[in-house]
């Protein structure tokens, strides 16, 4: 196997809009920056998927809105569970962010040369900006109108792109980290790479569980690798699910809007069943509904196919044509969809102060993998402002604190430590054998999570999924990797099972209902 040794002031790991943003920042203050990421950089994670909504206070057309009331309104969102210097971070620098993404040709929706702000449920004022995705050839992937011109510009500044590469682990050296080990998923190929400070970019958990929003490598990764390498994690237990996702592809993530003009969920009985849940019925919270729906399908009372309608019947047609004409499209004529609740966003996170720094030295972190800014449930349009605002707090402070200590090259110490690290690669030789056992068991861990650690959660349940990770987890550790697929399947289900594992544990912790985490057996619930 090809083993190469790379070197960097910074490496970033994700290439969604906090990676880039840390990387162009980075780069700016004079570092030789590296990013890595699964995928192709700017189209890998869950960016691309955005609905483009941003969240940030702009003095616009004499709009009422404050930094302190966006402060205000996130803290109510996450329960009062928030880092309070975090958010205030979000709304203080988001304005500012903004600016950033339009000088970087990020393209927003405008009217009469302003931009244009909408409300969202949870925001007491308009401050959602929408990037404009129109001129995209694609409209399913929205979010490349901010990441191509941020991708391009990377490029431009010479930012080192190692795509399609698994990070598989963080060198730590002395409870310092120095760099990143990772394996080629296209060829034969382990990576060392050198750093003297890792940015952790890699976004949220989604692709643990079966039914998501996201994107297939959003697996969970850099909880597990921060975890690892020792730094503290926080609020892994409060996961968003969506409860409007067609189970048919295309997959779409449906607005909730139209629960405000008349749609109803219904079980496969054709009961409405949202009264049973919520004396707002339809128009209860979005938990409040996926736990709804979920409970309906627990119960046998779901479609065939594990899932519920969503019923437009009561829509008046004048406004199925002009305010959800991609939904009326969507339904080719009929009047309801099956939905089901889909993983959607990760609240909790690596633990970080106000400049990205985790608890381990030369270990940064940004974007959804980082913790603390959205409490217990996370508003609307406030995880790309998340992503850009704390993308390039991260790449500032990390450079300025890099440029600081330069020395050249690694020690050596450090040599050795990457040279054991070739050896563990070096180990599996190719030897072809046919077998799947690792991508078996990433599918029995989807379908534990799905089951014991999503919408509606009890403790048999929780204690059950741990069990039963750590039996995989032995499994997979008496399991030789016979080929370079494999050699790759191992590490990936290693991170995904550490990751899943993080989850249920919090998820266990935490007895009481709190925001997203809802513990059905919790003795507190009638106060829910
Ligand atoms: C369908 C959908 C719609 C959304 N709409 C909105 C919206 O309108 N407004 C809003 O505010 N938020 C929205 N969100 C949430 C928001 O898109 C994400 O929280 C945000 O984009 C995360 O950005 P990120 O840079 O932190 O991570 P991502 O964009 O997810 O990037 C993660 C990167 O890390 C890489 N990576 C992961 N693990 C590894 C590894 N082991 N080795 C190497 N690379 C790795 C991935 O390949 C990827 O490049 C939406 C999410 C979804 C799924």
């Amino acid at each position: 196997m090809e083993l190469l040794d790379l070197h960097a002031d910074i490496l970033v790991i994700g290439g969604g809009l906090a990676g880039l943003s840390a990387a162009l920042q980075a780069r700016q203050a004079g570092c030789k920056v590296i990013v890595a990421a699964k995928g192709k950089i700017g189209r890998s994670g869950n960016t691309i998927m955005a609905r483009n909504s941003i969240a940030a206070v702009l003095d616009n057309k004499g709009n009422k809105d404050s930094i302190a009331r966006h402060i205000k309104d996130t803290m109510a969102g996450g329960d009062y569970l928030n880092d309070e210097k975090l958010v205030a971070v979000l709304a203080g620098e988001a304005p500012e962010a903004v600016n950033w993404l339009m000088q970087h040709r990020v393209p927003f929706l405008c009217e009469e040369g302003h931009v244009i702000v909408k409300g969202s449920p949870g925001h007491s004022a308009k401050r959602v900006l929408t990037v404009d995705g129109s001129a995209l050839k694609s409209q399913k992937t929205p979010g490349l109108a901010i990441t191509g011109p941020l991708t391009q510009e990377a490029k431009k500044q010479g930012i080192e792109m190692l795509e399609n590469v698994l990070i598989t682990s963080l060198l730590n050296k002395g409870g310092e980290i120095i760099g990143a080990c990772g394996l080629d998923r296209r060829r034969e190929r382990a990576f060392t790479i050198n750093s003297r400070g890792v940015i952790l970019a890699c976004g949220g958990a989604g692709s643990l569980y079966p039914f998501t929003t996201n994107t297939a490598d959003v697996t969970g990764d850099g909880y597990a690798l921060a975890s690892e390498a020792g730094a503290k994690l926080k609020d892994l237990e409060f996961i968003q699910f969506h409860p409007c996702v067609t189970i048919d592809s295309p997959r779409l993530v449906l607005s909730t809007a139209p629960f405000y003009d008349g749609a109803i969920l219904t079980n496969n009985f054709g009961e409405q069943y949202m009264y049973q849940y919520s004396v707002q019925g339809n128009m209860a919270t979005r938990d409040v509904m996926a736990q709804a729906s979920f409970s309906e399908i627990n119960a046998g009372r779901g479609t065939g196919r594990k899932a519920v309608f969503m019923d437009f019947g009561g829509v008046e047609p004048g406004f199925m044509a002009s305010k959800y004409a991609d939904i009326k499209d969507y339904l080719q004529g009929k009047l309801k969809v099956e939905v089901a609740p889909a993983a959607h966003f990760e609240m909790g996170g690596v633990v970080i102060d106000d400049h990205c720094n985790t608890t381990l030295p030369g270990l940064y972190a940004c974007g959804e993998v980082a913790g603390g800014v959205h409490g217990a449930n996370r508003l609307a349009a406030n995880a790309l402002t998340e992503a850009v605002v704390f993308g390039l707090r991260a790449g500032k402070h990390a450079a300025a604190e890099v440029l600081r200590h330069r020395s050249g090259k690694c020690d050596e110490n450090q040599s050795v430590q990457l040279q054991c690290k070739k050896q563990q690669f070096s180990e599996f030789l190719p030897a072809h054998h046919e077998s799947n056992a690792f991508r078996l068991i990433t599918q029995e861990l989807c379908r534990l999570m799905g089951r014991h650690v999503s919408v509606v959660r009890y403790k048999a349940g929780l204690q059950k999924a741990l069990n039963e990770i750590e039996i995989m987890q032995e499994r997979i550790n008496q399991t030789e990797p016979h080929d370079y697929r494999q050699l790759l399947d191992y590490h990936q289900v290693k991170l995904m099972l550490l990751s899943g594992y993080l989850i249920s544990q919090a998820a266990l912790q935490r007895e009481e209902s709190k925001g997203a985490h809802y513990r059905a057996d919790s003795i507190m619930n009638s106060e829910y």
